[in-house]
């Protein structure tokens, strides 16, 4: 068996007195999709958090395709291969969509001449059904139009692992079954995903396997029938 794209080991953050993560250890095999689920406040975003170096862990390990990670800064994560979107849609006001996904592109991926790297946005754009509005304002879109502009930038960076934080959260049903497909096609293209998701129908038809959080431990780890099913995790 090949080595696990991330290792993580007794990852540990914490805020003003409380353990946001609490010395979390896990790991996500390669092209593996690994949900992180667990009540709110469990520290699922925290651990996005650190593994994207936002902002510094106390303590604990993190191996990435090989490379130990924890400590180097946001942009060399970015460019190891960790891409994600954010809970909370942060796009960049004031630009096209398509300069949001470019600002991916050429910060994420690295040198590449801007003919190639515009083409690379208009697939994505494509990919994630905003191909028509490409020249739009970002802010003219809906929220949900903006989360699709979070993943293309995500993917922009051309990713090994991606992190999506509640990705799925307040589709409706047509648009949640949408992006289960869309999800499960980066899966297909071997592309390792972290899945933080309180839809639970996605985490059943996406996930090989769980990690459950509360109170930034892991309670309960394994297939998302098992876990689910598992009386602890049903009553946290
Ligand atoms: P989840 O994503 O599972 O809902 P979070 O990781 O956002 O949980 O939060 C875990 C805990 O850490 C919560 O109690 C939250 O209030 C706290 N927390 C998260 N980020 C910060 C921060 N930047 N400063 C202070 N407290 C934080
Ligand atoms: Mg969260």
């Amino acid at each position: 068996m090949s080595a696990p794209i991330l290792n993580v080991v007794e990852l540990s953050k914490t805020f003003g007195g409380l353990k946001a993560v609490d010395a979390l250890t896990f790991a996500v095999e390669q092209g593996e999709t690994l949900g992180l689920i667990g009540p709110n406040g469990s520290g699922k975003t925290t651990v996005l958090n650190l593994l994207t170096a936002a902002f510094p862990s106390d303590s604990g390990r993190v191996t990435f395709d090989g490379k130990e990670i924890a400590g180097i800064p946001a942009y060399r994560v970015c460019r190891a291969g960790i891409a994600r979107t954010f809970q909370l849609v942060r796009p960049l006001k004031g630009m096209s969509v398509a300069d949001n996904v470019l600002v991916g592109r050429i910060y994420g991926a690295g040198a590449e001449p801007i003919g190639p790297a515009r083409k690379k946005v208009r697939e994505l754009l494509d990919l994630v059904g905003l191909g028509g509005r490409a020249e739009m304002p970002v802010d003219a879109l809906t929220y949900i139009d903006q989360k699709r502009v979070e993943l293309a930038r995500a993917l922009a960076a051309d990713p090994k692992l991606l992190l999506l934080d509640e990705w799925l959260a307040g589709l409706n049903p047509t648009e949640l079954e949408a992006g289960i497909m869309l999800v499960r096609s980066l899966k297909g293209r071997g592309l390792a995903i972290i899945l933080v998701e309180h839809v639970m129908h996605a985490v059943r038809s996406l996930c090989d396997r769980c990690v459950v959080l509360t109170a930034g431990r892991c309670i309960a780890e394994g297939s998302p029938d098992s876990v689910l099913a598992n009386t602890e995790v049903k009553r946290a």
